[in-house]
């Protein structure tokens, strides 16, 4: 397991340099024009976010969304943020970009609510370098007043690197701080990390996001498939709910939903959406919170 994890994230970090050298040329040259083009836009307001529903394709319940960070350049054109948050990290951007995330949710959550009476939970990814802040989880309690929204409405999702963390360490304390306040934590991209099953036992976290690289070859390959089955067992044993990530065909989402891990993220139940979307989509929900799609992408 520890092998494929490890072939994952090479294999991963070849893909981007590939797409640095293929699409900008020299590498120097991107960061500079990204970071250039980085804090333009952080000042310009090019950034936006788009939300990605998670599905319950058991009940049909649509569970949650995603905000996913968005930079639309005039020159770049649309730069991923698989490129750009690295980079904001790398220059210290990441606090302030992570704090305009934080108030964007929020804001758009308000919006929400005029609209309607109910809403699914919302994920906000959150880089390591924002959980060394101690008051990160005080900032964020005292941000929810401020709006007059619950906890309950926010999960936050951090990657198993960004946990290495020992019981002492000021973020294990602020993990616990945010599960005592009503917050979710999820780890995302889970299985390319090296998180042992002693260590998540001590975590205070609610849920796995299986990472993508395992869900995008089901149902064929039969070793994905094993890992899946023991990436879920793992979740059951540690009594956190499990949510698969990239789902983008109905075989897949079949095959999960018969593994145990009916919840359901990816291009086949919704792209990651506008607000406006969204706001469509809340206006159709019904008492029981089905997702509006669910008969067509079942008969789909
Ligand atoms: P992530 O948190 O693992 O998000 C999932 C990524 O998979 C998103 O890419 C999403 O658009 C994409 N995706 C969803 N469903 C499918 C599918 O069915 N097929 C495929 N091929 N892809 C799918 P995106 O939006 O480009 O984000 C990439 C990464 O950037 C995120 O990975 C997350 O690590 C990071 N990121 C995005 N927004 C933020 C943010 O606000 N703050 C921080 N710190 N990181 C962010
Ligand atoms: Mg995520
Ligand atoms: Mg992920
Ligand atoms: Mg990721």
């Amino acid at each position: 397991h520890a092998d494929t994890a490890m072939y994952r994230a090479k294999d991963a970090g070849r893909n981007n340099f590939c797409f640095y050298n293929a699409v900008m040329g020299e590498r120097n040259y991107t960061d500079l024009a990204l970071e250039h083009g980085l804090r333009q836009a952080m000042d310009q307001e090019s950034l936006y976010l788009a939300y990605q529903p998670k599905i319950d394709v058991d009940s049909g319940r649509w569970v949650g969304m995603e905000a996913l960070l968005r930079w639309q350049d005039v020159d770049l054109g649309e730069v991923s943020p698989a490129d750009f948050i690295p980079l904001a990290e790398k220059l210290g951007l990441i606090e302030s970009l992570g704090d305009w995330v934080l108030d964007q949710v929020c804001q758009q959550l308000v919006k929400w609510q005029e609209v309607s009476s109910w809403l699914p939970q919302v994920s906000i990814n959150v880089s390591a370098r924002q959980l060394v802040d101690s008051s990160f989880a005080e900032r964020l309690f005292k941000r929810l007043e401020s709006y007059g929204l619950s906890a309950e409405l926010i999960e936050l999702e951090l990657t198993e690197s960004c946990l290495v963390l020992t019981e002492e360490d000021v973020q294990h304390q602020l993990l616990r701080d945010l599960k005592a306040g009503g917050i979710q934590v999820s780890i995302d991209d889970f299985g390319t990390g090296y998180s042992s099953l002693s260590y998540l036992r001590k975590l205070p976290i609610t849920t796995l996001k299986i990472d993508a690289s395992f869900i995008r070859e089901l149902p064929e390959n039969r070793e994905d498939e094993q890992l899946v089955r023991a990436i879920i067992a793992m979740g059951q044993a540690l009594g956190l709910q499990l949510v698969a990530e990239g789902v983008e065909t109905p075989a897949q989402a079949e095959l999960l939903q018969k593994l145990g891990c009916p919840v359901c993220q990816g291009f086949w139940m919704a792209r990651p959406a506008l607000p406006e979307q969204i706001g469509a989509w809340l206006a159709r929900v019904d008492s029981q919170q089905l997702w509006p799609d669910f008969s067509q992408l079942v008969s789909k």
